[in-house]
């Protein structure tokens, strides 16, 4: 598996691909996801995505050339003819650089949009801007969510080298809710002791709410063995190599070598802590910890249908 660190740009290369709307069930939540990309140049050192059968993840992103043409023929296909929403996107983000030189995550919402379908972006980057006035066309009909893990520059040039400055994505996401799209950040993963102390998550909360962002939710990092090799690595970067043994015995608790693939969570009452913190610094400021209802305008009569759970969201990224 690559390193999430160098200075190497990655390689870009097109693929076709058969299939682009997967479907995915989360604790028995169910929801549709598309990946216009294999691959991610953010290069988060804490990302989920790293899976074996995307060994150079970082640095050799897949750009599914046909993505758009493959998403218009599922979507007027029966299997998905009345979808509540999608989710762009679950293993990638769908405007990392390689969308500056391929623009196949615009293609891709050029046709929901067409077919009316609502969706919900996840990014943390600044390239989302070019679609501006595309999202705010379809304001009733989807939300973003930015990814915000700290507002510490040095932290930020560590575990995520390929985002960019979180001054400009704040100046970004104000852009984005002065056009009047709801605007969500998600803080995830909070990262035990790194960046999930009061202080830390009041700054993302507050910088959040000065950006016109009214909803806020996050969920504690998870560990993995590739995770956990590369998070051993950045808490020695960072100068706490005592919290590697923390981890070990008294946050997570497990032994090394962990299985390979399988997810550890935090103990309960560590995990509990974490987003009851969140919970009260995101109440003081009168931010809504909940998912914003994408299908409010399109169904205004039905309270059943919301775009995902909460949950989903908080434990599928
Ligand atoms: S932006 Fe998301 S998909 Fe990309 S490296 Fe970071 S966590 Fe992984």
């Amino acid at each position: 598996m690559d390193t999430w660190y160098t200075k190497q740009s990655p390689i870009f290369k097109e693929k076709e691909c058969k299939s682009v709307i997967h479907e995915f069930t989360v604790k028995g939540h169910k929801g549709l996801t598309i990946n216009p990309y294999q691959g991610c140049g953010h290069r988060c050192g804490y990302c989920y995505a790293t899976y074996e059968w995307s060994p150079e993840f970082y640095n050799r992103i897949y750009a599914k050339s046909n993505v758009a043409g493959v998403l218009e023929k599922q979507i007027k296909s029966r299997k998905y003819q009345n979808i509540d929403s999608v989710m762009i996107s679950s293993a990638t983000d769908a405007y990392q650089p390689a969308e500056v030189k391929y623009g196949l995550t615009r293609k891709c919402i050029e046709v929901l949009q067409k077919y009316n379908v609502p969706y919900y972006v996840f990014t943390k980057s600044k390239i989302i801007e070019r679609d501006l006035k595309l999202h705010q066309r379809y304001k009733d009909k989807c939300f973003l969510v930015w990814s915000i893990t700290t507002t510490d520059e040095n932290i930020r040039r560590l575990i995520e080298p390929g985002t960019p400055p979180v001054n400009s994505i704040f100046n970004v996401i104000k852009r984005f809710t002065d056009a009047g799209i709801c605007c969500c950040v998600n803080i995830d993963p909070l990262i035990p002791l790194i960046t999930d102390d009061p202080y830390h998550v009041h700054e993302v909360v507050d910088r959040s709410y000065n950006a016109g962002v009214r909803y806020v939710f996050g969920a504690l990092l998870r560990l993995r063995s590739d995770i956990w090799e590369r998070m051993k690595i950045i808490l020695k970067l960072l100068h706490l190599e005592k919290a590697i043994e923390e981890y070990k015995n008294t946050i997570y608790r497990f032994e090394e070598p962990l299985k390979l693939w399988c997810n550890v969570g935090a103990i309960k009452s560590y995990e509990t802590r974490s987003l009851q913190n969140l919970r009260e610094i995101a109440i003081q400021k009168g931010m809504i910890l909940d998912f914003p209802d994408i299908n409010r305008n399109s169904r205004p009569n039905s309270n059943k249908h919301r775009g995902v759970d909460q949950e989903l969201i908080l434990k599928y990224l």
